[in-house]
Formats: C-alpha cells, structure tokens, sequence
C-alpha cells in the first residue's frame, strides 16, 4: 500500500474508520454513484497529475476515497477551481431533490410573493424545491437562474454539501466537473503534502 496516509502521520485508527466509511458508503442506497464518482476523480487525476500514475488502479481508489473523507476543507480548492464549472447545467437540471434550508424557504417564497407550500415541501425533515427536476427557476433557454441574486444557501455553496452521514464533504457527482476538479485537487495537495513530508520527490510512473 502507497505511504501517503503514513507520510502524512494519518493514525492508523482513523485510516480504519474512514476505510469503514467508505465502505459503508459504498453499500448505501448511492454506493454505485459514489463509486462513479470516485473512479471520474482517479481518471481526472491521472490525466492533470501524472505521480499519480505510480499507483496502482486500487491504490488510487483508497487515496481518493480517503482523501474525500479525511482530506482537507474544499472551500478554498472550491475558490480556486470556479473555472472547472463547465456550465453544463447538471446542478439545475438533472437533481431530483434540492435541500434548502427553512430560512430561505421564508426569504425567497416572500421575495417572490409567493406562498411557501407553493414552491417548497417539507419532505419528512427536510425543506425541498417543489420542482426540482429540473428546478423551476432554471432558465434552459439561457442555462440560467432566474432568482440567481435570491438563490438559495444550499446553491450558493454547491457543489459543498452534506453527506449521508453529516460530513461536510463535496459532492459525490460524477457529472459536476467542478466537483470531480475539487476533490482532484484535495488528492493532489494530499500527495504532495505527503511527498513533502517524507522529503522525497514521487517520480511520474
Ligand atoms: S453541474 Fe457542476 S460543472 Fe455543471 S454547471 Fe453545475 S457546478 Fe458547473
Ligand atoms: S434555484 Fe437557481 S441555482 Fe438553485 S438549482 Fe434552481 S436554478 Fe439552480
């Protein structure tokens, strides 16, 4: 096994309960999304971070998985990477549950003169766009939001979310590039804060 998680004096216990996690993750009702999702990661990353190439195809899965749960906060990579948004429209068009929170429920249904029960349903705990496949503020003539300046917090942060269970970690969307770029560039800073840390250059394979 690579000595990335070694080099970065990741304890052995929290390796294994991420391993966990991951695996419970991947026998979940979207375990064969995440691991779409994981597999669109390790190919974007062997073409735009050719070190990677020196690990094998499940060495590459383990540090990408891992990295999704244990690798660093995404909201700075997320800054950085604004330009891997293809404009492809996916996040409008093609969700089929958009979580929003309570709050903008009342800011956006007011702002629009409109009754919240209208536009937005409670779907057990969760407040959720009534339309959301795709959402009914999504312009396809134009790719566009049309309530973009009332949008609301859960699109403001995409593709940030909340997963299954309770971690703030992107996205698992195999179709957002942005998403795919961001936790690509997590795996990166992990190599190479792992190649720092062992004081050795990894050679391209
Ligand atoms: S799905 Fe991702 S790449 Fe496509 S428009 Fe939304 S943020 Fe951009
Ligand atoms: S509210 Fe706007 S940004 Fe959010 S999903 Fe709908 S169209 Fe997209």
């Amino acid at each position: 096994m690579a000595k990335v998680f070694e080099n970065l004096g990741i304890a052995d216990t929290d390796l294994s309960e991420a391993r966990k996690i991951v695996t419970r993750h991947l026998n979940s009702d979207f375990g064969e999304k995440y691991e779409r999702y994981i597999a669109t990661v390790g190919a974007a990353l062997l073409k735009v971070y050719p070190p990677a190439r020196n690990f094998s195809p499940s060495e590459l899965v383990d540090i990408v998985s891992i990295t999704d749960i244990i690798g660093p906060e995404s909201r700075a990579i997320m800054k950085r990477m604004k330009e891997a948004c293809t404009g492809c429209g996916w996040c409008c068009s093609q969700t089929r549950r958009i979580v929003v929170d309570e709050a903008d429920t009342i800011r956006i249904s007011r702002k629009l003169k409109r009754k919240r029960e209208d536009i937005f349903a409670l779907d057990g705990k969760d407040w959720v766009i009534k339309q959301a496949h795709p959402c009914g503020w999504w312009n396809p003539k134009n790719g566009r939001c049309q309530i973009y300046g009332e949008r609301p917090r859960t699109c403001r942060v995409w593709p940030l979310g909340i997963n299954e269970l309770n971690q703030q970690t992107v996205q698992a969307v195999a179709q957002c590039n942005y998403a795919v770029m961001v936790l690509a560039n997590k795996v990166i800073w992990m190599l190479q804060s792992a190649e720092k840390a062992a004081g050795a250059q990894v050679q391209p394979g």
